[in-house]
């Protein structure tokens, strides 16, 4: 069999007696328009090499495919080997499998020294803990085309001064370059989730701080935006408070949803200095 002789998704799931299982935060998509529009948005074709989180039944894998690019499919729910193994066969060896979590990956491992890019309808459960991985771990993914709850897809994308800007903002926009670039509606989805879902893609930016300056940034994103409704003064007690926004060239009365990116990196630039 090739791939497009393999019979329709719930035809699929249905032979092999699959059903969602909450506990995997799983929401299939069924409809192949939506995967392959979602495998034209992550601009993946022959040569390339895709890592997907969270195949399940392999919709997303199947367009992935069919754009010629070499998968490789970290899946956590060990039900779905069966028919990934023939999604696998189908493919000619263009898909491989690996059974395990993805928060324990070693994506640099499976990359092998070549770029790769992550494409995922993730899991929700995990989905923040897992791109904040990809921002700022050790492997830096070529691309990264993910659906995420929209909440959490506009909180990449926003701006300071919004109510959605915080630390997920800053870490993403300070990393990569980031858009939303695709809105799907709860009923895309088998079974239906509660909320509305987007599809987010960062690229890398070309000047990403180096890991030092990261972990700086996490810690003064997480003290200023754990309480973001209070002064920076006094947010940043512990790091430094008003002489680290003064070495910064902040406001010590400013708030953190008003800091943009290069006010943040020059506090957390401050903040290495001084610590
Ligand atoms: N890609 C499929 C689709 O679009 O129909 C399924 C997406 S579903 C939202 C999330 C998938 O991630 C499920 O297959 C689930 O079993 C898998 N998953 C959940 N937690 C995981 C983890 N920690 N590591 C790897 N896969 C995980």
């Amino acid at each position: 069999m090739t791939l497009d002789q393999l019979p329709p998704l719930r035809d699929t799931l249905a032979e092999h007696g699959l059903l969602a299982k909450k506990s995997f935060g799983q929401h299939f998509l069924l409809d192949l328009n939506i995967t392959r529009k979602i495998a034209r948005l992550a601009q993946v074709g022959e040569g390339d090499h895709v890592i997907e989180v969270g195949p399940g039944p392999g919709g997303l894998t199947r367009a992935l495919l069919e754009t010629g690019a070499r998968v490789t499919a970290v899946e956590a729910d060990p039900r779905f080997a069966p028919l990934l193994e023939e999604l696998s066969a189908a493919s000619g060896g263009a898909l491989t499998l690996r059974l395990e979590d993805a928060l324990t990956t070693d994506e640099a491992a499976v990359a092998a020294g070549a770029p790769a890019h992550i494409v995922s309808n993730l899991p929700y459960n995990v989905g923040t803990p897992l791109l904040i991985k990809w921002l700022t771990g050790a492997f830096t993914p070529a691309s990264m085309t993910l659906m995420f709850q929209k909440e959490v897809a506009d909180r990449i994308a926003a701006a300071p001064g919004t109510e959605a800007y915080g630390r997920l903002s800053v870490l993403a926009q300070a990393t990569s370059h980031a858009q939303v670039v695709m809105d799907v509606p709860a009923r895309a989805f088998t079974p239906p989730p509660k909320v509305a879902s987007a599809v987010a893609r960062l690229t890398p930016r070309e000047d990403r701080p180096e890991p030092v300056r990261l972990t700086a940034l996490q810690q003064v994103t997480a003290a200023a935006f754990g309480q973001r409704r209070k002064m920076l003064r006094s947010s940043l007690k512990a790091l430094g408070g008003e002489a680290l926004c003064l070495a910064a060239g902040l406001s010590p009365e400013a708030r953190a949803e008003t800091i943009d990116v290069p006010g943040f990196l020059a506090l957390a630039d401050a903040y290495r200095i001084r610590s």
